[in-house]
């Protein structure tokens, strides 16, 4: 999908929240990604971009993943806890579902120390968050997170826990050259 086929702010909060599970916890973040991938002027769309974050959030969907942020945002905990899949009674957890959410790497920057660029898989294309990426479409980082992905496909099949679903994912060469 392409960005410019995404109209509506509502649906453009949905795909970064979907694709960037971080900017769930994080209001800010998710003004941030918001407008620099669909070129909103952060300072006018902010109250817009929560507005549709709590309606989202109202609908039980793209829920904060850390309990202190439910808490913060004065959640029902018990609520959020079912939502999140966690079991609320006898003291263990099932962790939440991850069907939705893309693969992600962490790659480390090789110029600065201590930072890591996330690199995430959206099955169809990879995409970097590292400055780079944003002007260039291919960075160090991605080209290490496909060499990662490759080694861990192998993996999987010599494992025998290969996916067919995602046996596609590979297939594009975009950003292989
Ligand atoms: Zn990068």
């Amino acid at each position: 999908m392409q960005y410019e086929q995404i109209k509506t702010l509502k649906k453009q909060v949905e795909f970064i929240l979907k694709n960037y599970p971080h900017t769930r916890n994080d209001d800010r973040e998710l003004v941030k990604i918001v407008c620099e991938r669909f070129g909103h002027d952060p300072i006018a769309k902010a109250t817009s971009i929560e507005r549709c974050r709590r309606w989202l959030n109202q609908r039980g969907e793209y829920l904060p993943t850390d309990e202190r942020v439910a808490r913060q945002r004065k959640m029902n905990i018990e609520e959020w806890r079912v939502s999140m899949g966690y079991r609320t009674t006898g003291g263990t957890y099932t962790p939440p579902s991850e069907a939705n959410k893309p693969k992600e790497w962490l790659i480390p920057s090789e110029t600065r120390r201590g930072v890591f660029y996330r690199v995430i898989d959206f099955g169809y294309r990879m995409e970097c968050e590292c400055p780079q990426f944003r002007f260039k479409r291919t960075c160090k980082h991605l080209k290490k997170a496909i060499q990662r992905s490759i080694l861990e496909k192998q993996n999987s099949l010599f494992n025998g826990t290969e996916n067919i679903n995602h046996s596609k994912q590979y297939t594009n060469t975009e950003h292989y050259n």
